[in-house]
């Protein structure tokens, strides 16, 4: 007689209880006799007690907790790697149920712990210097996969201190991979679950979203009227230079993206913040300073100046103090409020999109 091998059969991903869509959700629970309020406390589960296993969640019937089980998973990314830098920065790489990778950063800083998290798997827009594109667009994340970026972040200081006391996220910023508003709506039906006070209590005055600048999209983000802070991507002071550097800009242009960087201000009240990476000789010059202080003069505006993040296999390189310090000097004088970005997890491949190319050419 032979014993025949055991052969390991993979686990069938099954969803992850954050992407079943609530009706979907509410549908299954009356089919199991279930009554709708289990929907929140699965919610309540997952978002505020931070329990990863339907076995752990004690208030539910045993019965139920099994036939969650055979239908769902709790979360259904993993945690692939796992990196830690010397100033407190982790980067998370995701797996997703369909093998691919993302990755969602948690910066922690005096009284700040900050979600840095993805849209897309890749990015679309192609920007010159930033690694998320370099392989274009894959998908965009579905909501749940956005909302579980956030939790697996947020679940994070407990494997440090193992206690379960504040350790609340207190900022998000939508600045990883992907252009977010290319992916709007499951977006902010992932911030509205993350901004609810039975989700994790992240209001919208407390989330930045970073935008290449597609003037239609801010426009229906300023409509909603909600208080998200948004940051746009400018990165050279003429159409002629952004072209080059932005590509989707010679679709949009400068004057458009201005524009509904303007009517997201009067309508929302909440000044826009003008990012721009500093590529040493490209953009760094003292004239860019002046002609960047000419374009933005007379708007609301505050300047995040962001010296260029190594990425492999780019001859970018970042600008010399020097012209880090004029660039900021000149705007100054020119009375445009400006800052330079702190550069954190610089160890770990924090600018977004470099480690998940490691990870997939290893
Ligand atoms: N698609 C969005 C989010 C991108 S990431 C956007 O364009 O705004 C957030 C910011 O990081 C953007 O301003 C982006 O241009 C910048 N960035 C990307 N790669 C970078 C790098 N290697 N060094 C410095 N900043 C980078």
């Amino acid at each position: 007689m032979s014993t025949l091998p055991i052969v390991q059969v993979p686990a069938l991903s099954a969803p992850g209880l954050l992407s079943v869509a609530p009706d979907e959700l509410a549908a299954w629970l009356a089919e199991h006799g279930e009554k709708p309020l289990r929907a929140r406390q699965l919610r309540r589960w997952l978002l505020q007690a931070r329990v990863d296993s339907f076995d752990a969640m004690t208030d539910l019937p045993q019965a139920l907790r099994r036939a969650l089980a055979a239908a769902f998973v709790p979360l259904e990314t993993q945690v692939a790697r796992h990196l830690t830098a010397d100033d407190g920065t982790h980067k998370l790489l995701l797996r997703l149920c369909d093998g691919k990778l993302i990755e969602c950063v948690l910066i922690k800083e005096a009284g700040r712990r900050t979600a840095c998290i993805s849209t897309q798997v890749g990015c679309a827009m192609g920007c010159v210097f930033c690694a998320s594109g370099l392989d274009g667009v894959e998908r965009n994340l579905t909501s749940g996969e956005i909302l579980e970026q956030l939790v697996r972040v947020r679940n994070l200081p407990l494997w440090e201190r193992g206690d379960r006391t504040d350790q609340r996220l207190t900022n998000i910023v939508v600045m990883g991979m992907g252009e977010p508003l290319a992916n709007l709506d499951n977006l902010l039906a992932a911030l509205e679950i993350a901004g609810a006070k039975d989700g994790l209590g992240i209001g919208a005055r407390h989330i930045t979203i970073s935008t290449v600048g597609l003037p239609a999209k801010i426009r229906r983000l300023a409509d909603l009227g909600k208080q998200y802070h948004l940051a746009v991507s400018l990165h050279a002071p003429d159409d002629a230079l952004r072209n080059q550097i932005v590509p989707t800009n010679d679709k949009t242009g400068l004057a458009a993206i201005l524009e509904a960087a303007e009517y997201f201000f009067e309508k929302t009240g909440r000044q826009v913040t003008i990012e721009y990476v500093l590529l040493g000789g490209v953009n760094d010059a003292a004239d860019h300073a002046r002609a960047l202080a000419r374009l933005l003069q007379g708007r609301k505006a505050h300047v995040n100046l962001i010296p260029f993040n190594d990425v492999a296999g780019l001859s970018y390189r970042r600008p010399s103090p020097e012209a880090l310090a004029e660039f900021q000097t000149s705007l100054r004088r020119h009375g445009v409020s400006v800052k330079v970005r702190k550069r954190k997890g610089a160890q770990i491949d924090a600018a977004c999109g470099q480690l998940r190319r490691a990870v997939a050419a290893s």
